[in-house]
C-alpha cells in the first residue's frame, strides 16, 4: 500500500490497491481476504463507489469501510464530444478544480473496439521538441489511484455500451493506452500496479494485448517492465537516426537507437509478445523524406515491430508543420513495400476544434486548453 493511495484524512483510496493489497487491507481491518474480491466486484464490474450500496457486504463492514476507506476519482472540469464519437475530458487530480493540476483523457470508439487514452503524469519532463506537454514542464507523477480512477471514471461517464458502435455487448472500454500526458515509464512505480488492476479479471479485466504502455525510450525501465508485467509496448521512435532523434526526443542522447531497439526485441522475446508498435510523428520536411523511410527499413526489416505514422498535431508556438498527405502516403508505401508494416493513425476528434471555431461568439464561457499533444478549444459544460 503506498502513501499516495491515501487522502489527507488518511482514508485509503481503494482504487489504488491491487488485488493482493486489497486482501491485505481487508485483513488489516479484521475481515477475511475474500471480502476484497467482493469489494472488487462492486468497484470494477458495477462501478459503485458508495459502500452503502454494496448490499452483499455485512452492515458493520460497510460502516467500517466508510471510516477507513473511500473511492475517490478525478473531478471532471470539462467534457467535450466530437461528431465522430470521440470524447475528451479535462480532469482535476487534486480536488481543487485547479486547471494547472489537470490532465486529459480521451475515448475513441471504433468498429469493434473502444480505446481509452489515459495520462500517467501531470506534465512531462522528457522535453520532446514537437510535443506541447513538454512546454508546460513536469508537475508530478500520478498515483496508482489517479491512474485507475481515470478508467473507473470513464466507465461511469460512458455509461451503457449500447450507444457506442465500438463497444462490445458488455463493455465500452476494450483497450487502454498510456498515451495521454506524461512519460509512463518515468512513473514506473505507479504504472505497474495500475496495469495489473486493469488486466486483473476481478479488476477491469482487459486483455494483456489491449493495455499498451507508450514510452519515449527509457531503456532500463523497458527491460524491467519486460520482467514484471505483461502488457503491450509502444515506443515513440520518431526518427531513423541518432542525429535527428537527439533533436526530437532528447532522451536519445542517453539511450541511443541501437540500445533502444535491443531493449524492444528483448521485450518481445521475454514477453512472447506479437511485437512492438513504433510511433512516428510526421513532421513536414523534418523526418518525412524518402531517405528517412529507407533508413527505417534498414532498422526494422524482418523485426517484430510495426510502424504507426501519426500526422503532427499543431499547437501555438511550434516550429513544426504536419507532413502533407502525399508525403505521408509515400512514406508509408516505401515502408510497406520493403517489408515494414506501416499504418497511418487516423486523426480523430479534430472536428471538435472546427466546431468550436464555428461557435466563436455564440458560446459564452470558452477556454482554450493545451494539454498533451492536443490543443483543445472547449466550451465549459454546466
Ligand atoms: N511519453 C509517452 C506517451 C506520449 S503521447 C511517449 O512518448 O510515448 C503518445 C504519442 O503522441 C507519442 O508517440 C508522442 O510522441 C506523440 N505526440 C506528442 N506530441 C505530438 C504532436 N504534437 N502530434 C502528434 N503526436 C504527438
Amino acid at each position: 500500500m503506498t502513501d499516495t493511495a491515501t487522502t489527507t484524512d488518511a482514508r485509503v483510496n481503494l482504487l489504488g490497491l491491487t488485488r493482493s493489497e486489497l486482501e491485505a487491507f481487508a485483513s488489516s481491518i479484521g475481515e477475511k481476504p475474500f471480502r476484497a474480491r467482493q469489494l472488487m466486484k462492486w468497484l470494477y464490474k458495477r462501478s459503485v463507489a458508495d459502500f452503502g450500496q454494496m448490499t452483499d457486504l455485512a452492515k458493520d463492514f460497510r460502516a467500517r469501510l466508510g471510516t477507513v476507506a473511500e473511492v475517490r476519482v478525478p473531478e471532471v472540469l470539462l467534457r467535450q464530444a466530437s461528431a465522430d464519437g470521440t470524447r475528451k475530458w479535462l480532469l482535476s487530480m487534486d480536488g481543487s478544480g485547479n486547471a494547472s493540476q489537470a490532465i486529459e483523457m480521451v475515448y475513441i470508439p471504433e468498429p469493434g473496439r473502444g480505446t481509452l487514452c489515459i495520462s500517467s503524469q501531470i506534465g512531462c519532463a522528457m522535453d520532446c521538441s514537437f510535443c506541447s506537454t513538454a512546454q508546460q514542464g513536469f508537475n508530478r507523477n500520478l498515483s496508482v489511484a489517479d491512474i485507475v480512477g481515470q478508467v473507473w471514471l470513464a466507465n461511469r461517464e460512458l455509461g451503457n455500451a449500447d450507444q457506442f458502435a465500438g463497444a462490445t455487448a458488455d463493455r465500452v472500454i476494450t483497450n487502454v493506452v498510456f498515451m495521454g500526458m506524461g512519460e509512463p515509464l518515468a512513473n514506473y512505480r505507479s504504472i505497474v500496479p495500475a496495469a495489473e488492476i486493469l488486466m486483473d479479471d476481478l479488476g477491469f479485466d482487459i486483455s494483456r494485448r489491449r493495455v499498451t504502455v507508450s514510452t519515449s525510450g527509457l531503456v532500463p525501465q523497458m527491460r524491467k517492465l519486460a520482467e514484471e508485467t505483461n502488457c503491450a509496448l509502444a515506443v515513440s521512435l520518431h526518427a531513423p537516426n541518432d542525429a535527428l532523434r537527439d533533436e526530437l526526443v532528447p532522451i536519445n542522447r542517453k539511450h541511443r537507437i541501437a540500445e533502444l531497439l535491443e531493449a524492444c526485441w528483448y521485450y518481445v522475446e521475454r514477453q512472447n509478445a506479437r511485437g512492438i508498435t513504433f510511433e512516428y510523428v510526421m513532421l513536414d520536411g523534418v523526418n518525412d523524406k524518402p531517405e528517412h523511410a529507407y533508413e527505417l527499413v534498414e532498422l526494422l526489416r524482418g523485426k517484430p515491430g510495426k510502424m504507426n505514422l501519426i500526422p503532427f498535431n499543431t499547437f501555438p508556438g511550434t516550429q513544426y508543420k504536419r507532413s502533407t498527405p502525399a508525403a505521408i502516403e509515400r512514406f508509408r508505401d516505401i515502408l510497406n513495400s520493403h517489408g515494414v508494416i506501416a499504418t497511418t493513425r487516423r486523426t480523430r476528434g479534430d472536428d471538435i476544434d472546427a466546431a468550436c471555431g464555428q461557435l466563436v461568439g455564440r458560446v459564452r464561457d470558452r477556454t482554450t486548453v493545451r494539454l498533451g499533444s492536443k490543443v483543445m478549444s472547449v466550451s465549459v459544460q454546466p
